[in-house]
């Protein structure tokens, strides 16, 4: 059966804004920021106002992309994956020539349309990723929200990744980058470890751009 796909779908958009990758991989590279509004985690650390949003239809929204120069998009949230006909959103960005990144939970697994894919799985939820977890992704970003070294290990197992990043945690105005270095200094440590483990650090905070 064909798929009827609704001309102008709607969707919730947080905000949409033009500025530099903080973190991982592509830290410092140019990109507009699509947010999309819920989730299917609530980690007690989140930093996003995730159940704020407006919706957007899929024209506005690329009207609006083309008052941007950057030609890469990252989709994050919120969680990305959990937006109601975003393949519709993603084709039409695909069809523009934009490359496209994805900022997910890893629950669930990536559309096919990403060319990059950062997981970020999160520890306070490890039950729920022994039954379900994104199995493939560019590169996984894992918070460092108190001691992830077993999660870190399980995680390293089920997703195959180019990547892997230990952030720190901020809580209270305080960051845990001291101990989330010795998290990667054990996990690098260990003999025949099948993966290297890198700091990744919201540099867009140092910075002080959004
Ligand atoms: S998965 Fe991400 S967006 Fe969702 S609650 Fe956790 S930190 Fe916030």
């Amino acid at each position: 059966m064909t798929e009827i796909r609704p001309e102008n779908p709607q969707y919730r958009i947080v905000e949409i804004f033009e500025s530099l990758q903080g973190e991982g991989r592509n830290t410092g590279m140019p990109a507009v920021f699509i947010r999309l509004g819920k989730c299917n985690l609530a980690c007690s650390w989140c930093d996003t106002d995730y159940l704020t949003f407006d919706m957007m239809g899929l024209a506005d929204i690329m009207g609006r992309l083309k008052k941007y120069a950057a030609r890469n998009i990252i989709i994050t949230g919120g969680e990305p994956t959990i937006q109601p006909h975003l393949e519709i959103l993603l084709d039409a960005l695909k069809n523009q020539g934009y490359f496209l990144c994805m900022e997910t939970n890893g629950l669930n697994p990536a559309p096919p349309q990403i060319d990059f894919v950062s997981a970020s799985p999160k520890a306070c939820y490890a039950a729920k990723y022994e039954k379900q977890c994104i199995q493939t992704a560019s590169e996984v970003r894992i918070v460092a929200d108190g001691d992830v070294l077993d999660f870190a290990e399980k995680m390293e197992r089920k997703i195959r990744a180019e990547h892997y990043y230990l952030s720190p945690c901020e809580t209270g105005g305080e960051m845990n980058i001291y101990d989330t270095i010795r998290q990667i200094g054990v996990l690098n440590g260990r003999p025949n470890k099948p993966v290297h483990w890198q700091l990744s650090v919201q540099t867009h905070k140092w910075a002080g751009i959004e």
